[in-house]
């Protein structure tokens, strides 16, 4: 039931979710696309082709980028205290409410660490945020390529690059000593940010999540368009695992 629900800041998107529902049942087109039309790239316009041309209908969170990073540090600050709000949402309700379509008010590319539950962290349920994950939280190709979509089709109002205190590809590439497999892949991306933060580990960690925040707001144009015009925000955060808070960075 949905009844008897504190007056969390989290209930809104409920709401949002429930009025989101498209009768289509099928992937939607963005105002945020309408809006920008042809600054998107080849490969996302392939992906928006098969969406259902009824963009006028899609309802994408009110959000600016400012309330929604808001909406995450207060969801965090719950997280640290103890008193998650989302595990009070009905999942029955939210899972029906989400099958057709969805509208994350924000986004987070975080590294694949299991100590680092990205949803949780920020106190969000189903639906709400859009997350990437890869070790060392880089900007490959494909992390690229999904923000985008995040962005652009699905209308997030906030990136945030999520590095966190003790990460294992920060260290390795440190270290930088041989290791089996495709695993030093991930030293190149990271290097620039170990060069920055002198081999301390905690300055590296958080040098490689402004890096990498950096290189979003760079080597896309999309986002460098939506960024531009006010309708997206990226920024670089630290997640500390030992006590859950996350630091913005600035
Ligand atoms: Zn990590």
């Amino acid at each position: 039931m949905m009844t008897e629900r504190r007056p969390t800041e989290s209930l809104p998107m409920i709401r949002s979710a429930s009025q989101g529902c498209h009768p289509s049942g099928t992937t939607f087109l963005s105002r945020r696309h309408v809006l920008s039309g042809g600054i998107a790239s080849a490969a996302l316009a392939g992906i928006l082709s098969t969406a259902a041309p009824d963009a006028a209908r899609a309802a994408q969170t009110t959000l600016t980028p400012d309330a929604a990073l808001d909406r995450l540090m207060m969801g965090n600050g719950r997280f640290v205290a103890g008193k998650l709000a989302s595990f009070e949402e009905d999942l029955t309700i939210l899972k029906q409410n989400n099958v057709a379509g969805q509208e994350p008010f924000a986004a987070v590319l975080s590294c694949a660490d299991s100590r680092v539950p990205v949803e949780l962290a920020f106190d969000q349920s189903i639906g709400h945020v859009f997350a990437t994950r890869v070790a060392g939280n880089i900007c490959t190709p494909e992390i690229i390529a999904s923000l985008e979509y995040g962005a652009v089709v699905l209308g997030t109002a906030v990136i945030v690059v999520l590095g966190h205190s003790e990460c294992g590809a920060v260290k390795a590439t440190i270290a930088a000593k041989a290791v089996p497999g495709q695993i030093s892949a991930l030293y190149a991306p990271i290097r620039q940010a170990v060069e920055r933060g002198g081999r301390n580990l905690e300055a590296t960690i958080k040098a490689n999540a402004q890096i990498q925040a950096d290189l979003l707001r760079t080597a896309s144009p999309v986002v460098a368009d939506l960024v531009g015009q006010g309708k997206l925000k990226v920024v670089a955060a630290y997640y500390d695992i030992g006590s859950g808070r996350v630091s913005l960075l600035g």
